[in-house]
């Protein structure tokens, strides 16, 4: 049984009413979209989230989403999904693939552009290929804000223990300021105020799916 919870309120840059929620999942959503909602701000729920794969993973995060969303009647927008375009901005790849990089051998690894795509498949959570990602995703989701005329973004990223919030506020303002329009972007943590706990809540209270890595890849190759 899920205990009773105090809701945190929130008050958005400039007071708006309407904020794009960059979402990455249902359990890192479920108390931002509620602490949104009671404190009389609207979400618009972005699902841009190319760095997940398999593709089943993929359907069943977005499936999850789609389903509270809908309990809630908030809006969800799904991004185009694109896995090689979010992979060429991750590893800072050049004309190099993937494929090159698993398989080169020693006579090219003095290629300084292979030896960076390495560097950054290799790199852990919180690492360098992490802030990449943040900037792939937030970029994309400020771009739609903005087109939607829309004033703030902000991002459940912020909401999970696992990620810098450093490199989350870094990826927010460079993804805002790029749409060269008013768009903020509000660095709320969204663990604190109690959210980290009704976070847990919700996810037991609606038995989400949920998963042990980020998304990618590599987060999956650091859990085995
Ligand atoms: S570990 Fe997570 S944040 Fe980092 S690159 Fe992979 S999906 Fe993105």
């Amino acid at each position: 049984m899920c205990k009773f919870f105090e809701m945190l309120l929130v008050k958005a840059p400039g007071g708006v009413k309407e904020v794009l929620l960059h979402s990455c999942c249902a359990p890192c959503s479920g108390a931002v979209i509620e602490c949104l909602l009671q404190s009389g701000i609207r979400p618009v729920v972005f699902f841009s989230n190319s760095n997940i794969v398999p593709s089943e993973e993929y359907t069943a995060r977005l499936n999850e989403l789609q389903r509270y969303c809908a309990n809630l009647g908030v809006e969800l927008i799904e991004d185009e999904y694109n896995h090689e375009a979010w992979l060429t901005v991750v590893l800072e790849r050049t004309p190099n693939s993937l494929a090159e990089v698993k398989q080169s051998t020693h006579e090219d690894s003095a290629d300084p552009s292979l030896m960076r795509q390495r560097q950054l498949a290799a790199a852990p959570e919180r690492g360098e290929r992490c802030l990449n990602c943040f900037k792939f995703r937030l970029q994309r989701a400020a771009q739609y804000a903005a087109q939607r005329g829309l004033q703030v973004l902000t991002t459940t990223l912020a909401s999970s223990r696992w990620k810098s919030l450093e490199q989350v506020a870094e990826a927010g303002d460079w993804a805002t300021q790029a749409t060269g329009s008013p768009l903020l972007f509000w660095n709320q943590n969204w663990r604190k105020g109690g959210l980290q706990e009704r976070r847990n809540q919700i996810i037991c209270e609606q038995q989400f799916y949920n998963q042990n890595w980020c998304g990618c890849e590599f987060s999956h190759r650091d859990t085995l």
